[in-house]
C-alpha cells in the first residue's frame, strides 16, 4: 500500500525541538514559563494591532474564556455561523446560553449579513436580544468582516470571531484574528500551525488578557492559600507546546504559500472539469491562507459527486473529508432557533475538502492529480 495522503497533518519547521530542549534544561515543564510568555509576543508581532494575547489549552477553551469575559450566562442567546465545526458552538452550552444558527453567503461560505441582521431584528422583537455573535473564517476565507462587524456595533452586540483557521488570512489587509471584541485561534494539529493542541485567546487590551489568565488557572485570588471567589478553569497553554509555537510561527509565512500552492494546483487541475468550482476568493478584499481546499461539484454537469471522489481518493489511501455538516442539522442542536436558506447545506452536500497539507510533495500531488483525472475520464 502506498503512504497515506493526509487531510492536513502537522508540519515542522525545525526550530521547535530547540525550545523544548530550552525548556527541560530550565525545568520548566509547566503550563507556564518563557515559552508561554514568548510564544504570546510573537503571535502578538505578528497580529500587528493593539492587541493582547493569551496562549491556552485549545481553542474551544478560548471561545469558552470568550463567553465568560464578554459576560455571557445562562438563559442568554449567542448568535452563531451554522456553517463551522462543532468547536464554534460548543461553548454557547457550556456557559448554559442557547445558540441561534445563521446560514451562510455563497462568495466566502460565512455568515450571511443579511440572515444575521434578520435574526437580530426578530430575537430582539421576542426580547432575547442576542449577547454575543460568533463569526467564523471558514478554510480560512475571511468572512464579510466590514458588514458584521458594521451590523454588530449597530446593534451593540460584542462579536466574537472564531480565527482557529485563519491565521494568516487577511480582509482589506488586516489580519483574521484582529476583527473580533474577541479573537480566537487554534493550534491544533491539523491547523496551519500546530502545538500539538492549544489555542489563544486574542484579547483587546491588558485587563482582559488578565481575566483571562486568571480564568485559566483555575480562578486564584491574590492569598498566601488557595482562595477563590469565581469557578476557575485548567485551560494554560503548556511550556512544552509553547515551545513547538516558537518554532511554528518561524514558517508561518511559508506555511501559508505552501497551502495557497495547493489552492493554486486544484484550480489548474480542475479547470477543465465541467461542473467543478475550486473554493476561492471573490475579490481582492480577501487573501485566505487556503487552510483547506475544497471543490464543489454539480453532478448534472460534471457526471460524478463529492461522495465518488471521496471513495475513489480513499481507494488509494488519499484522506478527503465533506465539508462540515452545518449546526442547525446536527442532532445535539435539533431545537435551536435557524435562520436563511440552504446555502450551507446545499454547499455541504456537493463539496468536498482535499489534501491541503504544507506538506504535501510533488508526487503527493501527482497522485492526487491522477485520481481526480481517472474519475473525471471515466464519465466524461
Ligand atoms: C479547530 C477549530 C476550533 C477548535 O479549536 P481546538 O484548538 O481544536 O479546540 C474552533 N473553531 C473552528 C472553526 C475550528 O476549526
Amino acid at each position: 500500500m502506498t503512504d497515506k495522503i493526509w487531510l492536513s497533518s502537522p508540519h515542522m519547521g525545525g526550530a521547535e525541538l530547540k525550545y523544548i530542549h530550552e525548556a527541560f534544561e530550565q525545568n520548566w515543564v509547566a503550563p507556564l514559563g518563557p515559552n508561554v510568555n514568548n510564544f504570546e509576543d510573537d503571535l502578538k508581532d505578528y497580529l500587528q494591532e493593539d492587541i493582547e494575547v493569551a496562549a491556552l489549552s485549545a481553542g474551544t477553551a478560548a471561545l469558552h474564556l470568550a463567553l465568560l469575559i464578554l459576560g455571557v450566562s445562562a438563559g442568554d442567546e449567542v448568535i452563531c455561523q451554522t456553517f463551522t465545526f462543532a468547536a464554534s458552538a460548543n461553548p454557547i452550552t457550556y456557559v448554559g446560553a442557547k445558540p441561534v444558527f445563521i446560514d451562510s453567503e455563497n462568495q466566502t461560505w460565512n455568515m450571511c449579513p443579511d440572515a444575521l441582521e434578520q435574526a437580530i431584528i426578530d430575537r430582539n422583537k421576542l426580547g432575547k436580544k442576542p449577547k454575543a455573535i460568533i463569526v467564523v473564517h471558514l478554510y480560512g476565507m475571511p468572512a464579510q468582516m466590514d458588514r458584521i462587524a458594521e451590523i454588530a456595533h449597530r446593534y451593540s452586540i460584542p462579536l466574537i470571531e472564531d480565527a482557529a483557521e485563519a491565521l494568516g488570512s487577511t480582509f482589506k489587509g488586516q489580519k483574521c484574528g484582529t476583527f473580533g471584541d474577541m479573537s480566537v485561534l487554534s493550534f491544533n494539529g491539523n491547523k496551519i500551525i500546530t502545538t500539538s493542541g492549544g489555542g489563544a485567546l486574542i484579547c483587546k487590551n491588558m485587563a482582559q488578557k488578565h481575566k483571562a489568565i486568571f480564568l485559566s488557572t483555575q480562578a486564584r485570588d491574590n492569598a498566601p492559600h488557595y482562595q477563590h471567589s469565581e469557578v476557575g478553569y485548567n485551560y494554560r497553554m503548556s511550556n512544552i507546546s509553547a515551545g513547538i509555537g516558537r518554532g511554528q510561527m518561524e514558517v508561518l509565512d511559508q506555511r501559508v504559500e505552501e497551502r495557497r500552492a495547493n489552492h493554486h494546483f486544484y484550480l489548474n487541475l480542475f479547470k477543465d472539469i465541467p461542473g467543478t468550482k475550486v473554493f476561492t476568493e471573490p475579490d481582492a478584499a480577501y487573501f485566505s491562507n487556503h487552510w483547506l481546499s475544497a471543490v464543489t461539484i454539480d453532478e448534472s454537469l460534471a457526471g460524478f459527486n463529492a461522495d465518488e471522489l471521496y471513495l475513489a481518493l480513499k481507494e488509494e489511501n488519499i484522506e478527503s473529508r465533506p465539508l462540515w455538516k452545518p449546526m442547525h442539522l446536527q442532532p445535539v442542536f435539533q431545537d435551536a432557533p435557524y435562520y436563511g436558506g440552504k446555502v450551507a447545506e446545499e454547499l455541504f452536500n456537493t463539496s468536498l475538502c482535499l489534501p491541503s497539507g504544507s506538506n504535501l510533495s510533488n508526487a503527493d500531488r501527482e497522485r492526487i492529480k491522477a485520481v481526480i483525472s481517472a474519475v473525471n475520464i471515466r464519465v466524461n
